[in-house]
């Protein structure tokens, strides 16, 4: 079942992320700012979501799940 501690929206975007992409891919922030699929700049909006830990956090260019890499 679903884990507790998720809020439905980030479930939500799961979902849709999923039934739109059926392999969506997660990739890292590289250098704090770039995605780690397509190498692009990332947003301000979208690092920060990542860097927050948000796992929803996504990057709009390439559609990919974002993760902030733990050093
Ligand atoms: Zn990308």
């Amino acid at each position: 079942m679903l884990a507790s501690g998720l809020d439905e929206g980030v479930l939500g975007k799961y979902r849709r992320i999923m039934a739109s992409k059926k392999d969506v891919t997660v990739v890292p922030v590289v250098h704090g700012t770039n995605c780690g699929g397509c190498h692009m700049k990332l947003t301000a909006g979208s690092a920060i979501s990542a860097k927050a830990g948000n796992m929803g956090a996504t990057f709009e260019n390439s559609g990919r799940l974002l993760f902030w890499p733990v050093n």
